[in-house]
């Protein structure tokens, strides 16, 4: 029997009214999302990589049930996440961590309070030093000396806030993680050790990652498959090696151009993006990327080009793809 993945998106939409007033009625719609889907195997590390206002950010917030999809479904373990009811241990079965650690601490709290709360809504563990005992561990998990219990998340570096965010998605044992450009706002150097703390802590926790960047070379030190999206949708997808050592859509090629490329063949073929990315209210026709794409050809502003399998675990969505480019 076919392995039930650990978190499974099929055909997401979402679009999102624009009202020019508070009572008048929608008449354009921003088209964020637009068709994804995509599975998650159990202890896999899927990357969602794309410009900014790619809709990459919206799935996360779809997934974390903070908007409801226009249609769609998604689903955890096999079971519809849409449908089911609010309840602690769903909540707590699919945690965030955000860009911005400073917006997601109360500031005016230590870092003792931020980790147990979560302990004690969930119903965790029972007793206040029980709790207090979890919090130190779990900042011993993301690298922090106890210390740290009884400082607020104004006396802290931006990678120490984020090493707190980290442990407070990880009170709740989550199984999975949204890592929602999670190392946007950091230093470089900083960047480095948090994403090989969440490697580290992927393996010896068994965590199930959908990491979110717009930073094609992080997904490839951290991901297992990249889905690279455009305008809503994913244009290609597959294992990360094969994404970089052989894109075939015009877009991933152009993001893998603005990074280095270890073969200096596939370097020279590259072609950098140019242009600014349309607006998702007025989406182009047929092939969303026809505007930038380099290769555009009669048929691309006509019909819009379908996932198809370049191998079994490789797709792209080009019409290149079936001229046999
Ligand atoms: Fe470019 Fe056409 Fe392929 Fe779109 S379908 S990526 S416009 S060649």
């Amino acid at each position: 029997m076919a392995e039930v993945p650990r978190l499974e998106v099929r055909d997401l939409v979402k679009h999102f009214p624009v009202r020019r007033g508070t009572f008048a009625k929608a008449r354009e719609y921003v088209k964020a999302v637009n068709g994804v889907s995509l599975e998650i195997r159990d202890g896999e590390t899927v990357a969602i990589v794309g410009e900014s206002g790619c809709g990459k950010s919206t799935i996360a917030r779809l997934i974390l049930r903070l908007e409801r999809p226009t249609s769609g479904s998604i689903r955890l373990d096999g079971e519809d996440l849409l449908a089911m009811e609010d309840t602690t241990s769903a909540r707590r079965a699919v945690q965030l961590v955000s860009q911005n650690p400073w917006s997601a601490l109360n500031r005016r709290k230590t870092i003792k309070h931020t980790l147990t709360q979560p302990l004690k809504v969930h119903d965790l563990v029972d007793t206040r030093a029980g709790r207090t005992v979890r919090a130190a561990q779990l900042l011993e998990e993301v690298g922090l000396s106890p210390d740290y219990l009884y400082r607020f998340p104004s006396g802290i570096s931006g990678g120490e806030l984020q090493r707190v965010t980290i442990a407070r998605a990880l009170a709740v044992s989550p199984g999975v993680l949204i890592l929602d450009e999670p190392t946007a706002s950091l230093d470089v150097s900083v960047k480095a050790s948090i994403i090989n703390l969440l490697i580290d802590l992927r393996d010896l926790e068994n965590l199930t990652y959908l990491f979110i960047t717009h930073e094609i070379d992080i997904a490839k030190h951290v991901s297992d498959r990249i889905a690279v999206m455009y305008l809503g949708r994913i244009v290609e997808q597959g294992p990360t090696e094969e994404i970089f050592e052989n894109p075939q859509h015009p877009y991933t090629q152009s993001l893998l151009g603005s990074v280095p490329v270890p073969d200096p063949q596939l370097r020279a073929e590259l072609k950098p993006i140019s242009g600014e990315v349309p607006s998702a209210i007025d989406l182009p026709s047929g092939c969303t990327f026809h505007t930038r794409c380099p290769y555009v050809f009669d048929r691309c502003p006509e019909e819009i080009p379908e996932l198809s399998m370049i191998d079994s675990r490789h797709l792209a969505a080009c019409h290149l793809m079936e001229q046999g480019r």
